[in-house]
Formats: C-alpha cells, structure tokens, sequence
C-alpha cells in the first residue's frame, strides 16, 4: 500500500506516519529526516539544503524528487511506503506520478493557533529523532535513547508562520490534486485518538 500523509507542518504527519508504517509493515519516509540526516552528516545536499530550511522555504524539486525516487527503488518499498513531506508542491506530485502509483492520501486538518502553538513546544531527539512536546514531555534527554531533546531551527515562531503560508500556496493545492483520493481527518487531542479513524480506512484498502 503506498500512501501519502499530506497536512501543514505540525499537523502531526510524521507522528501518524510513523503509527502507519508500524501497523501496517511499510517503510515511513520523510524528506525532512532525510534532509536533516545529511545536514548532521554535511554532505553535498545538507550544505545545500540548509540555509534554506533553516528560512522555512522548500528545497529544490530537482534534488528533492531525486532523493525520492532513489528511495522508493530500495528493497524495504516493495510492499508499500509512506511519505511524509513529499509531494509539496504540484511540480513533485507530477513528478511522483511517473514512479509510483499512489493508494490513498491522508490529510490531517488542524487549525493554524494549534499548529503555531504544538510546533513552538515541539522537541526533537538529536539521535533518534524521536518528537516530543514540551506540554506532555519537558525534560532534556530522549526518553527511547538518552539523547539529548532540541528546539528544531525552523520550528521558531517566525519561521513556522513563514513556513505555515509556503504550506498554503504550494502544498495545499495538492488537496484539490488529490481529491478523488483523500481521507480528511482532524487532529484531534492525542495522536491515538486522530489515528483511529484512520487505521479503519487503511485496512479497506487493498
Ligand atoms: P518537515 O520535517 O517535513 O517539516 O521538513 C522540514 C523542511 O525540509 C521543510 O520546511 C523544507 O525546507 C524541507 N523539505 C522537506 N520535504 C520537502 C519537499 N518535499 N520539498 C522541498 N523541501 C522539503
């Protein structure tokens, strides 16, 4: 089952995502973890993708569906994948088209003072990547591995309000792109809550 999780940043995408892939055996993959791993590694595309994130824009399509596309031709994507970031714009939905044939699309709907306020408390482990919120978790050290918690450069307040309006003119349209497609969702207090619904839908796939 190949999947999309669609959303704005904070939305919970990658928390869904990760319940997703344990549940139903597929591969969560997120274009921002990728762009993050090679930050922290300093290879060609982090130093590239760097300042551009930390500003809250998109990174290049061109190596963005590259890395994509490489990614899903790896042995652990032959029964499926969920990706979490990509598409993001109409350019990398087209893109996507001409290798992979999406299941279905879940769009998680939160409103954007939620958003604003779950990604400013928002945590990262520096090793794991594990997300935590400060509201439930405000300790300094991953609870899975010790690793030490980080406020994400782009998850400041300016830079999520930037990223917030990127997400409505060039992600957003993808809803409409997708329609035919979509399973909305609202997010909802916790994150098992949100998932629930969602979980009923995915197993009426085939
Ligand atoms: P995320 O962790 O999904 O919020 O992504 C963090 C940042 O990585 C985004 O704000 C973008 O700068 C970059 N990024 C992630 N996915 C994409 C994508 N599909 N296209 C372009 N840039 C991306």
């Amino acid at each position: 089952m190949n999947i999309i999780m669609l959303g704005a940043p904070g939305s919970g995408k990658g928390t869904m995502a990760k319940l997703i892939a344990n549940d139903f055996e597929i591969p969560h993959i997120s274009t921002g973890d990728i762009f993050r791993e090679n930050i922290k590694n300093q290879t060609e595309i982090g130093k590239q993708a760097k300042e551009l994130i930390d500003k809250g824009e998109l990174v290049s399509d061109e190596i963005t569906i590259k890395i994509v596309e490489n990614r899903l031709k790896e042995d652990d994507c032959k029964n499926g994948f969920i990706l979490d970031g990509f598409p993001r714009n109409l350019v990398q939905a087209k893109a996507l088209e001409n290798f992979a044939k999406i299941d279905r699309v879940i769009l998680l709907e939160v409103p954007d003072e939620e958003i604003e306020r779950r990604i400013v408390g928002r945590r990262a482990c520096k090793n794991c990547g594990e997300i935590y919120n400060i509201d439930t978790y405000n300790k300094k050290a991953c609870e899975k591995c010790g690793g030490e918690l980080y406020q994400r450069d782009d998850d400041k307040l300016e830079t999520v309000r930037h990223r917030l309006q990127v997400y409505k003119k060039q992600t957003a349209p993808l809803i409409e792109y997708y329609r035919d497609n979509i399973f909305r969702v609202e997010g909802k207090e916790t994150a098992q809550e949100t998932y629930e619904p969602v979980k009923i839908e995915l197993s009426l796939v085939n």
